[in-house]
């Protein structure tokens, strides 16, 4: 097959140099998108299984663009990761999250996705500071989520860096877990009150009993070490079923609810609805 000659090869090269290109016009378009105001955050809201209601919301970044229009975090993060713009992107973020959060009732706290370049930044506790205090919400209600991946680049760096904003009582949450190579002994490690199961056990719980032991072992773990669990990407009644069997804590995912703008959140609240 590589030697199938030019055709297939001209086939090729041109896609690879579209990819570039349009990551290319993405970092330059990355640069000013927040002040000319491009960037919105949505919230979806994560259940507490036992008491049925919103215990909190996860702020999702949504970017549009005046040239490339909707943009998916999964493909912009990434290039302002690369380029340090996720910097202020994320400080920007926080301080929108805490913003909107402190005018929900006060029981609902909102979860905010930290980047590994946030994370090894010197200066997170005095952002997080900054965003608590110039909004005044309390710390409790911030919980930051971090990927198992970050954990594993810099152990020392990492674990100084969630001390440091358990120390502000914050509340720390390891997200995707499972997703990633850390072991097990990491949990004990790690000072995480929230444990996230990522979505590709949920999704399996329909029809693998493979699926269903692991979740029950991580449900265990975690509450055998006070923590948290919430389930991610819920999707079906019968993932939600099982979810309830294994005694997770919390759930979240489009069969619950989808991520919106924050003006129908505080609708919601409020008890009334947005037409
Ligand atoms: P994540 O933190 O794992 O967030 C969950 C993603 O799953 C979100 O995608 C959410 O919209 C989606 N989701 C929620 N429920 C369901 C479901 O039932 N089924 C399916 N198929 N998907 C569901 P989204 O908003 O596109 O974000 C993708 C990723 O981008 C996030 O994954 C997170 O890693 C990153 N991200 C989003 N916002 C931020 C941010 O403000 N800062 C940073 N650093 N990363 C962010
Ligand atoms: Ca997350
Ligand atoms: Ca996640
Ligand atoms: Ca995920």
């Amino acid at each position: 097959a590589k030697e199938s000659g030019r055709g297939q090869m001209s086939l090729y090269e041109p896609a690879m140099d579209e990819k570039i290109e349009r990551r290319r016009q993405l970092a330059a378009e990355l640069h000013g998108a927040l002040q000319r105001g491009e960037f919105h955050l949505v919230y979806q809201p994560i259940y507490d299984l036992a008491g049925e209601r919103i215990t909190s919301c996860e702020a999702l970044l949504r970017w549009t663009n005046r040239r490339h229009g909707a943009v998916s975090p999964a493909e912009f993060i990434p290039i302002a990761e690369d380029n340090g713009q996720i910097v202020a992107i994320g400080n920007w973020v926080l301080h929108q999250a805490c913003c909107t959060a402190r005018d929900w009732p006060a029981h609902i706290s909102v979860a905010v996705n930290l980047s590994p370049v946030q994370l090894r930044a010197s200066n997170l506790p005095a952002v997080v500071i900054s965003a608590l205090d110039s909004t005044g919400l309390a710390p409790q209600r911030l919980h930051l989520e971090v990927t198992e991946s970050v954990l594993l680049e810099d152990v020392d760096a990492s674990l100084a860096a969630l001390k440091a904003l358990n120390r502000l009582a914050v509340n720390t949450t390891l997200d995707d877990f499972g997703t990633g190579y850390s072991a097990l002994s990491y949990l004990t490690r790690f000072p995480f009150q929230t444990l996230k199961i990522d979505r590709s056990f949920v999704t399996d719980l329909d029809h693998s009993p493979a699926s269903i032991a692991i979740v029950q072992t991580v449900v265990d773990l975690a509450a055998k070490l006070g923590m948290r669990t919430v389930a991610e990407g819920v999707e079906t009644a019968a993932q939600l079923d099982q979810l309830r069997r294994t005694r997770c804590d919390a759930v979240q995912g489009y069969l619950l609810a989808r991520p919106m703008p924050a003006d129908m959140v505080a609708a919601m609240f409020a008890g009334t609805r947005l037409r």
